[in-house]
């Protein structure tokens, strides 16, 4: 009996294998479904932001960077995969569930060409894998999922019961206006600690395959100097409507992680 329990709290509240954290398993697992929509459509704006960048040199150090680091996802089954998209000055990365991973040329030539003693090149690129790498190993694209499912799901009850209550009017507008600005708040700041999660793991991931993480402090320096907004009341204000937090924020958590890791090395 109690075993029984457990097994159905251990599915409803399972434990992410990289984070130690419980989630909610509130959705069927369509892994598989996700994935091959993700791939198509990936392969679709692979071609709508200029095809794949076939760089030689790059490409082998990316593959050498990911045989290195993905034993320490904690999801070695993942299909993992680092494609280069030529899109022109474009400064992104991103991720999609279950292990495909997207740079555009830009990021990749930015952080390749800027000369720097304090970490190497494959630093810099490994940090950029690893936190890509924390996304999809901390399941970030299904927490995500689960979250829009429900606030969706919620917020149409809630209407349709303003509606039967008091019909088109006032308190319904107001009232559906209240809830899907709730929605996006939440969403935002669920993005938000996804990125600090990302860096953390990401730096954890780099450490334990014997990759310098300072790497990760070094490419969110790059990115603070590039920042264009330097007030930091503004950049507060902003924050709480942007989707990733400002390169400010993300030194200080990344800072307090390498202290972490530090420490832990220490006492061990
Ligand atoms: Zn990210």
């Amino acid at each position: 009996m109690i075993k029984a329990f457990q097994a159905g709290y251990d599915y409803i509240y399972p434990q992410n294998p990289l984070t130690g954290q419980r989630y909610l398993n509130l959705l069927p697992d369509f892994s598989d479904t996700i994935r091959s929509i993700s791939c198509a459509s990936q392969e679709t704006q692979i071609m709508a932001d200029g095809g794949v960048w076939d760089h030689l040199g790059y490409r082998q150090i990316f593959e050498r960077i990911m045989n290195d680091l993905i034993p320490h996802t904690k999801h070695p089954h993942f299909c993992w995969k680092v494609t280069l998209v030529d899109g022109g000055k474009s400064i992104e990365g991103s991720t999609l569930p279950g292990g495909q991973i997207l740079f555009y040329r830009g990021l990749v030539q930015l952080m390749g060409e800027i000369q720097s003693y304090a970490v190497s090149e494959e630093d810099r690129f490994a940090a950029l894998v690893a936190h890509e790498m924390a996304h999809s190993s901390a399941y970030h694209g299904y927490r995500t999922a689960t979250f829009l499912v429900y606030s969706t799901l919620l917020q149409i009850s809630c209407a349709a019961c303003m509606l039967s209550t008091f019909g088109i009017s006032t308190p319904t507008f107001i009232s559906i206006g209240f809830l899907y600005s709730l929605h996006l708040l939440f969403g935002y700041s669920l993005d938000r600690h996804q990125e600090f999660e990302a860096d953390k793991y990401g730096i954890q991931i780099m450490h334990n395959a014997g990759y310098n993480p300072f790497g990760m402090l070094w490419i969110m320096i790059v990115f603070d100097i590039l920042s264009k907004d330097k007030n930091e009341y503004t950049t507060w204000i902003k924050s709480w409507l942007a989707t990733h937090p400002s390169p400010k924020e993300r030194i200080r958590a990344i800072k307090h992680s390498l202290m972490e890791l530090k420490k832990s090395e220490s006492s061990s």
